[in-house]
């Protein structure tokens, strides 16, 4: 996977498109991601002990890693990443600065 938890993304198709954020967190088997404030979903829940807040919660859904970019640290744009080997290490390259992601 070449887009990981806190880098930032930006939402490329469906509703959210445009949206940037931040990748909360990252699920690589599923090529999925959850982005900060993208693909929100509501929930309908019932009040229970344990929540206590009744009605609808808005929440974050996965999103798949096909329907965003990584916006590189380095030159802030929206990034198509490469790999290189650094010092044996497998890191990630923007291909528009061309500056080490990580
Ligand atoms: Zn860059």
């Amino acid at each position: 996977m070449n887009i990981r938890k806190n880098d930032t993304v930006l939402v490329i198709s469906g509703k959210d498109k445009g949206k940037k954020g931040k990748v909360r967190y990252a699920f690589p088997k599923e090529k999925r991601l959850v982005v900060e404030g993208a693909n929100m979903i509501k929930r309908h829940t019932r009040a229970r002990a344990m929540t206590r807040q009744a009605g609808i919660i808005e929440r974050e859904a996965p999103l798949h890693i096909s329907k965003v970019m990584l916006i590189c640290n380095k030159c802030n744009r929206p990034a198509r990443v490469s790999f290189r080997l650094l010092e044996e290490k497998r890191v990630r390259v923007c291909s528009s600065c061309h500056e080490v992601i990580d």
